[in-house]
């Protein structure tokens, strides 16, 4: 959750002292969105609830702990990746801003400030966050179709599975795969397909609407959408929502033995206890998955389920759709 707003970026202020909390805001308020702590426990709080400041001004004096040891909780609990610190600092030596930098703090502003200097150094430091943020998104992006990439599945993939192993629930992945696309970049050529593959990620990227799903391009003429929290019958929801978008979609496909229009195959994996085995095997399952979709004739799903056996070896095994009405996990 991002605290930036309207294209303002957003700056946590850690200040024990009133007047100069009020004094920093009133310089840069108009400019930037402003979340405010006067203790480095209240700003742990609000980072791990999920604030995600694209700037941090911490106090080097706080009443519950230096600025030093913050910086480094923060470092440790991996904040400070997505995020700049600066320390102000009413006492200026040599030995304690070489300390700061050292830590990587990327500057350091002097109490009392003044406001032409604290304005001028937050934006410069501040437009080169906004350089770096965009560079990151479009790296993260498939250039061809415009939605996430392989690079950011992986990324994504590994924070739900920790976090799925935590919690102890459930997840799915899906593995879409254009039907005999071969064939169709043989019969209406390279650039006809990728306008195709276009269509079918906007619908694709379309398909799941919880915030924490994300459909990405794994390469060629496949994608996956990766589904935290979901179990078998919401997996096979956004499978089928999927299946028919594309076949909606209705892109004459005249060399297909399975429709006259492009179609997908769709291979899934569920898994009850996902922090039990490794993600690897749940990417292998969802191949496994559909291959068996694709022999048993294409424009289907075929669902599998991972589990232990109770040797402790991975199973991988078919289940069948659930029956009746169920959570869809995309209309919540
Ligand atoms: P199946 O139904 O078994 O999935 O058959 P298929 O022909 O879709 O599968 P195959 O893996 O044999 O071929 C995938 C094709 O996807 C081969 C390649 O020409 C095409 N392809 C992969 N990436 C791109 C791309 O970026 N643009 C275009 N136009 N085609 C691509
Ligand atoms: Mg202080
Ligand atoms: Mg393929
Ligand atoms: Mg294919």
């Amino acid at each position: 959750m991002t605290c930036a707003q309207g294209g303002r970026q957003c700056i946590l202020l850690v200040e024990d002292d009133k007047v100069t909390r009020e004094a920093i805001r009133s310089i840069l308020q108009d400019a930037y969105v402003f979340v405010e702590a006067s203790t480095a426990e209240e700003a742990l709080r609000l980072l791990r609830q999920g604030v995600q400041p694209d700037l941090v001004l911490l106090d080097v004096r706080l009443p519950d702990m230096d600025g030093y040891s913050m910086f480094e909780r923060l470092r440790n609990e991996g904040f400070v990746r997505d995020m700049l610190v600066i320390f102000l600092t009413g006492q200026w030596g040599e030995a304690d801003e070489a300390r700061g930098l050292g830590l990587g703090a990327v500057d350091y502003i002097r109490k009392p400030v003044s406001a032409p200097v604290l304005r001028a150094r937050i934006h410069n430091h501040l437009q080169l966050k906004r350089h770096r943020d965009m560079l990151l998104d479009l790296s993260h992006l498939d250039g061809l179709t415009n939605i996430p990439n392989r690079r950011r599945l992986d990324e994504v993939f590994a924070r739900q599975w920790a976090l799925a192993g935590r919690k102890n629930t459930p997840m799915a992945l899906l593995f879409v795969d254009i039907d005999h696309f071969k064939a169709y970049n043989d019969t209406y050529g390279h650039l006809a397909g990728d306008d195709c593959l276009q269509q079918v990620a906007r619908v694709l990227f379309g398909s799941v609407k919880r915030p924490c799903d994300l459909v990405a391009r794994f390469g060629g003429e496949e994608f996956v959408a990766l589904l935290p929290e979901t179990d078998l019958a919401g997996a096979w929801n956004v499978a089928e929502r999927m299946r028919r978008a594309v076949e909606a979609l209705g892109i004459p496909h005249a060399s297909s033995p399975v429709a006259p229009q492009v179609t997908v195959s769709v291979g899934g994996c569920v898994c009850q206890e996902c922090g039990r085995f490794l993600a690897e095997a749940m990417l292998a399952c969802a191949d496994q998955a559909l291959y068996a979709a694709k022999s048993a004739g294409r424009n289907r799903i075929s669902m599998h389920r991972l589990a232990a056996a109770a040797d402790g070896s991975l199973q991988c095994q078919p289940v069948e759709p659930v029956p009746g009405p169920s959570k869809e996990p995309g209309k919540d």
